[in-house]
């Protein structure tokens, strides 16, 4: 049973809480409008505000934490900024009253923390480019020990009660703690409480539904279309969706495969473990199974970047061994 009595669950359950409904606010207020990364990909206001905030509410909940979280704040504190920073700021300070510019650009710069034997990881905006288009975005947080992720939640604010993924909806938070399992609740309920999350049972892969990134570029199409003809699934069972909200779909048994098949533009590419640490978490403690694209464990011992895994397969487990055969017919050894 998920424990929520624990500091780092309760924790979660309100810091998470509080980040949806940043995210909501600043989509409504400010179009969610984008600065462009060192790397190209985007970041708005609200990926700033979040990581601000869990950070701050961090540092009080366990001061002597290391913080891993995506962004940093370099390009906030550089000349011409001053009014992005005073945007974020200004959001920053309805839950932290008396919150500026320099206070926020701090706590952002908490996340820059050395992933060592314990530390939590972040991805305050995960899908920024799902948030701007309107599509699935989530909050993500994770405690890593040892390199064993320990318990992780996500919120993802738009995504339907029961976590069907051909609809939207008022939001969900997912939390998972390793061995303690996983549960959700719907995020505008205030008497539900927390239910259980599980895979689906499906054995059959040609029945499987599966689940890819929405952006193109973040995948490999042309070989998820073999993988997935490979295993008999027709094209109306593949689903597009954004960010981490994928993996709680697949959780709460709406789909039984997810795979991460790297771009031919980026073959290169590894995973940031605040991208996965979370999500991967939650599949697992909801009964399923999580490896990289060769059936590897995944490694988060390795400092922000999975860089000993490539790409990532998720499974409700009864389907793994078979889309582990699909992928090993698919990819070039
Ligand atoms: P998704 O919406 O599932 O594609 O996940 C969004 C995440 O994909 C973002 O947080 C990015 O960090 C990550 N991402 C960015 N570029 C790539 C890429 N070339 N391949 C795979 N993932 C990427
Ligand atoms: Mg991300």
């Amino acid at each position: 049973m998920l424990d929520l009595t624990l500091p780092e669950t309760a924790f979660m359950n309100t810091v998470l809480r509080e980040a949806a409904q940043l995210a909501v606010a600043i989509q409504a207020e400010s179009a969610a409008s984008a600065m462009l990364k060192e790397d190209s990909t985007p970041v708005t206001v609200a990926d700033f505000a979040i990581q601000a905030v869990v950070a701050c509410r961090l540092r009080a909940a366990f001061p002597d934490t290391v913080l891993v979280a995506e962004e940093r704040a370099a390009t906030l504190r550089a000349a011409g900024q001053e009014e992005m920073l005073h945007r974020i700021a200004a959001f920053v300070a309805r839950v932290i009253p008396g919150a500026t510019g320099a206070a926020v650009c701090d706590w952002i710069d908490e996340g820059m923390g050395e992933p060592g034997d314990r530390f939590w990881t972040l991805d305050p905006i995960d899908g920024t480019k799902g948030y701007r288009r309107g599509g699935h975005y989530a909050t993500a947080l994770a405690l890593i020990e040892n390199g064993t992720v320990r318990c992780g939640g996500m919120a993802c604010p738009v995504m339907a009660a029961d976590c069907a993924a051909d609809k939207m909806g008022g939001g969900i938070l997912a939390l998972a703690t390793r061995n303690g399992g996983a549960g959700y609740t719907p995020l505008n309920a205030t008497d539900t409480g927390f239910l259980p999350l599980s895979v689906s049972a499906c054995t059959e892969p040609a029945r499987a539904r599966l689940m890819r990134s929405y952006e193109s570029g973040h995948t490999n199409v042309e070989e998820l279309e073999t993988v997935a003809a490979h295993l008999g699934i027709p094209p109306d069972q593949c689903v597009r969706m954004d960010s981490q909200a994928k993996y709680a779909c697949m959780a709460a048994g709406r789909a039984e495969l997810l795979f991460r098949l790297l771009s031919p533009a980026q073959p290169d590419y590894r995973e940031c473990i605040w991208d996965q640490a979370a999500g991967a978490l939650i599949i697992e403690a909801a009964g399923g199974k999580v490896t990289d694209l060769r059936g590897h464990p995944l490694d988060f011992s390795q400092g922000r970047k999975l860089t000993n895994n490539t790409g990532v397969f998720a499974s409700n487990g009864p389907l793994h061994e078979a889309g582990l055969r699909a992928l090993e017919h698919t990819l070039k050894p």
